[in-house]
């Protein structure tokens, strides 16, 4: 006998007979001797309707009017889910987030969860009853008693929360498609099924445009170990199975906001390789890292800032080793690489940078909470220490520094996070908590996921010293601004006796004019150059552990883009992924090609219900 939490979809609990079919499913899992607790979603696009309903009344509605009003779509299908099972003779009883006691903060529309409160579920469990949680929503914990939401797609994180508190055996997510996919099917049919996933792989999909789970319910797993299989609704095959590592034994207060950083990490042994003044035009990426793959040459960060004129700049980290094989590389490309629609222009320069030490902190959920990111950057100021390159993802942030700063760095951080000097990396090898599972040599790209609802923000001339990437992502964190590829341009430009730099990230594009507005505030203040926003692009991204120590991903990326005559606009990779933004009408070309280019696409097409 098992203690489970299902999880049902909008699409799943989309009309009456879907409403009675996941009634059939529970009773049965129920028959077969288990507990059940179910969380649904709101019926099909209900939200979607109750948004428009909102926005016909007012442009910026007020949040909290938002909670109380999609709040209700859940409230609707917990009812009739319950009554389904009451008539097929199964008890049964329906549960708000507040009368489950979903404790939150008392953030509207985007509340954490801080606790559950497990007495009121275990009692009714207890009497044989199949307990219907409302998903999306909770209960402020200010004394107030205000209806909050988690953020569109947030029953996900209501279901594995609950799993997490109650320490169910595993959280089932059953949804429209059969589990999770190497990408979107609605953008590519061709997209195949994945059997098993590691945690840290599904963050970065996740968070990175695969809306077929909640980052932060991956999150949750990861943390606390929550076994979690994503399902179809329509069938009983298997699914796919999200692996963790064991639980470290974390406490269920402040679930969701709890120690974000479990680790600081470092590694003096790296050199960077920069090429300046490269033309900005398909293909040059592919060139580069084609020729450095072929040398079999293992870059561990790449990126390519935004163009400055018809020119951008390259740059990538290698360890020390391969220094000079990836030297001679580029040296040799180099010439090669001069604008061949101005061929007077200046050939692309190449600057080696031997003493740079890379330090990160790793974690969960670092994009989602862009606070992380700002006290790292905050941290590395107050100890003088100068950010040359950054590269972000969900589960890890790392800044390359000068390798003279790397100790005082990793003290700093260490105590600004709180981190014992004797913990051991966690590392992302399966170690799968589902109990029979084989383990499997990781592929190099697991998914691929395409970004639309991105926006880019690029400040010219940021002057280049300690505290300003600080200020900057203080600033947009203190407004709850999310920022993702984070580059600063490798050229280096002395104005009014400053050297400068310019500095571009990407944002939510709902963010987009509000972070603009801000930051155009303060850049005179700031000695800041021109802060320039753009709507229309469109990030795709590889995801893969497997990709760690092989040469020539990054390359095949490229060149798929290449060869579809797609330019590159930005790249920034972290260890376990690589992103480019390109523009926004070549985005769905863009994943498309990638995912044929590694050997993703499967022979069946996928047909998803309406
Ligand atoms: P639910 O309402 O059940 O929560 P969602 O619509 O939130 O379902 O998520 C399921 C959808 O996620 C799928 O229909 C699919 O279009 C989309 N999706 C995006 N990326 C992926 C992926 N890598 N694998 C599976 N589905 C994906
Ligand atoms: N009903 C909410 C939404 O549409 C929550 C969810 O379905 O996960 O965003
Ligand atoms: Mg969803």
């Amino acid at each position: 006998m098992a203690l489970i939490v299902q999880k049902y979809g909008g699409t799943s609990v989309g009309s009456v007979e879907r409403i009675q079919a996941v009634a059939q499913r529970v009773y049965k899992t129920v028959k077969a001797g288990n507990s059940l607790v179910v969380v649904v979603s709101a019926m099909g696009k209900t939200t979607d309707g109750l948004v428009k309903l909102a926005n016909e009344i007012s442009t910026s509605p007020s949040r909290r009017e938002m909670d109380m009003l999609l709040s209700t779509g859940e409230q609707v299908t917990i009812a009739l889910v319950s009554m389904a099972l009451q008539e097929l003779g199964q008890p049964a009883i329906s549960m708000t987030g507040a009368q489950v006691g979903i404790v939150t903060e008392a953030e509207h529309t985007r509340a954490r969860i801080l606790h559950i409160e497990t007495d009121r579920l275990s009692r009714h469990l207890n009497e044989g009853k199949v307990v219907v949680v409302a998903g999306f929503q909770g209960i402020s914990s200010n004394g107030e008693l205000e209806i909050t939401t988690l953020g569109r797609g947030g029953s996900d994180t209501s279901a594995v929360a609950v799993a997490a508190a109650i320490q169910a055996n595993f959280c089932e997510i059953y949804t429209d498609v059969p589990g999770i996919l190497t990408t979107d099917p609605r953008l590519v049919p061709e997209a195949q099924l994945i059997d098993e996933i590691t945690c840290n792989e599904m963050l970065e999909l996740a968070s990175l445009g695969a809306k077929v789970l909640h980052p932060r319910a991956v999150e949750i797993a990861r943390n606390y170990g929550v076994p979690l299989v994503v399902r179809s609704s329509w069938t009983d095959d298997p699914g796919t199975w999200v692996t963790s590592l064991k639980p470290q034994g974390r406490s269920l207060v402040n679930l969701e906001i709890a120690r974000p950083v479990d680790n600081v990490e470092f590694d003096t042994d790296q050199a960077k390789v920069s090429l300046l003044r490269v033309p900005d035009k398909p293909g040059v990426a592919a060139r580069l890292f084609g020729e450095i793959s072929r040398q079999k040459v293992d870059v561990d960060l790449i990126i390519q800032s935004i163009h400055e004129g018809n020119s951008n700049d390259i740059a990538f980290t290698v360890t020390t080793p391969i220094l000079k094989r990836a030297e001679a590389v580029a040296a040799a490309i180099a010439p090669a690489l001069r604008s061949q629609s101005n061929p007077k222009s200046e050939e692309a320069e190449v600057m080696v940078e031997h003493n740079i030490a890379k330090v990160s902190i790793a974690g969960a959920g670092m994009i989602g909470r862009p606070g992380v990111a700002a006290k790292m950057f905050a941290t590395l100021a107050e100890a003088g220490v100068n950010i040359q390159m950054i590269s972000t993802s969900e589960v890890k942030v790392s800044c390359v520094v000068h390798a003279a700063a790397c100790d005082r760095a990793v003290t700093a951080l260490r105590t600004a996070f709180e981190i014992d000097a004797g913990v051991s990396p966690r590392t992302d090898s399966p170690l799968p908590l589902r109990p029979s599972a084989p383990l499997p040599s990781l592929p190099p790209v697991r998914g691929v996921a395409l970004d639309m609802n991105q926006a880019r923000i690029a400040i010219r001339q940021l002057p280049d010293r300690p505290g300003m990437a600080a200020k900057l992502f203080g600033l947009l964190a203190r407004h709850n601004i999310s920022v993702d590829m984070i580059i600063q341009s490798q050229r280096c430009r002395v104005i009014d006796g400053i050297p400068r730099r310019d500095i571009a990230f990407t944002v939510a594009r709902m963010d987009g004019e509000n972070a603009k507005t801000m930051l155009t505030q303060v850049a005179t203040e700031l000695g800041w150059g021109e802060v320039v926003l753009d709507s229309a692009i469109a990030k795709v991204s590889i995801v893969g552990a497997g990709m760690v120590g092989q040469p020539g991903v990054a390359a095949k990326m490229f060149e798929a883009l290449a060869q579809n005559r797609i330019n590159i606009q930005m790249i920034a990779t972290s260890e376990i992924k690589i992103s480019c933004v390109v523009a926004q009408e070549e985005g769905v070309k863009a994943l498309q090609a990638i995912h044929a280019a590694f050997g993703l696409a499967g022979s069946e097409k996928f047909v998803i219900p309406a």
